[in-house]
């Protein structure tokens, strides 16, 4: 009689404790020694739009998560796996165990297949042992960050944005000329610059108004940018002034790619009533250095810079590049 009534104690202990985790608003799951699910609370099944009774008995949760197949913490703590974590979370914190499988953490974007919209999740998994020190399950639970890495990221991106053109601002640009520069050296490849500068544009803002002014700025913004390859990086270097780092690239083709921009400034049409029928354009200076000890990237930023001078005394709406006749 009392072995029945401790083993209707432990029988309704085990449905007091599974009620529990089912009532717990932290998305919890629950794996047992063969990585099959032996619970998936509520919430769980409110992050990843999986219910419980499509996943528990089987082993498939990977798919509530991950568009392919991929452990989740709990089954890499049942197989002892942990220590393979930062291979499958590369860039993220995670705690390795020692010696028996123990708790583990990690945080990373989850595919999240069934509600369509990637989520940052922490999740935390701990073993738990049966009274002869045996594991009997592991406990997985996810805290979803999404909202806090998303600030994060817009942060990050406010250090080196220009708020105006979205553009990469001064402080980018300065980092990534050095960056490319030290390439540059190291792989002996040619690195180009343009220096672009809205011609007039002064008149342009006593015309338009600063708001005008602001709004010209931003489409030619996009222009430039329009032309612009996967390593190629534009910047906002100054006021109505961009700059364009070209990364392997020769003075002829650099120039070409500056002819473009200024195609593509000149057929935006933004009048510029300074005179009837003219059109907002940009003169650009361009240069190609071989990077070398004894030069420096500011040597290359001042013959652009020469270079869009003479672009300006030459008449404006031109591309010019160093020594030469203006293209
Ligand atoms: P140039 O063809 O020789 O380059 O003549 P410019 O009038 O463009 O050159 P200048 O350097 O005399 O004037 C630049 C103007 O750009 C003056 C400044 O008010 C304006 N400007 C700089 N930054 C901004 C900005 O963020 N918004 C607006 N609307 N205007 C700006
Ligand atoms: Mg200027
Ligand atoms: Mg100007």
């Amino acid at each position: 009689m009392p072995r029945l009534m401790d083993g209707a104690s432990a029988n309704g202990e085990r449905a007091f404790a599974h009620q529990l985790m089912e009532m717990l608003a932290i998305p919890v799951f629950v794996l047992d020694t063969s990585c099959r699910v032996m619970i998936w609370n509520r919430a769980c099944e409110h992050l990843t739009g999986v219910p419980a009774s499509e996943v528990v008995g089987t082993r498939e949760h990977w798919r509530s998560f991950f568009d392919e197949q991929r452990p989740t913490l709990a089954d890499m703590v049942v197989q002892d796996r942990a220590g393979e974590i930062p291979s499958i979370h590369p860039r993220q914190g995670y705690g390795i165990p020692s010696g028996q499988p123990s708790h583990v953490s990690a945080e990373s974007w989850f595919d999240m297949p069934r509600v369509g919209r990637r989520r940052y999740l922490a999740a935390d998994a701990s073993p738990i042992y049966d009274e002869r020190g045996r594991l009997a399950a592991v406990v997985e639970t996810l805290r979803d960050l999404t909202a806090e890495k998303m600030a994060q990221i817009a942060l990050e991106q406010l250090a080196i944005r220009d708020g105006l053109t979205g553009l990469a601002n001064r402080r980018c640009f300065d980092d990534t000329l050095q960056a490319e520069w030290s390439r540059a050296l190291r792989q002996r490849q040619p690195l180009s610059l343009l220096m672009v500068d809205v011609d007039n544009f002064k008149a342009f803002n006593d015309a338009n108004g600063h708001l005008g002014g602001d709004e010209c700025l931003k489409r030619i913004a996009t222009a430039v940018a329009s032309e612009m390859r996967a390593n190629d990086l534009v910047a906002r270097y100054g006021g109505e002034e961009f700059a364009v780092i070209l990364p392997n690239q020769s003075l002829k083709g650099a120039a070409s790619v500056a002819e473009r921009i200024r195609t593509r400034v000149e057929q935006l049409q933004v009048p510029n009533r300074l005179a009837a029928g003219q059109r907002v354009t940009v003169s650009i200076g361009a240069a190609t250095a071989l990077a070398s000890p004894d030069t420096s990237a500011s040597d290359l930023v001042a013959t652009a810079d020469a270079a869009l001078y003479r672009a300006k005394h030459m008449g404006r709406n031109r591309i010019s590049l160093p020594q030469s006749e203006p293209a």
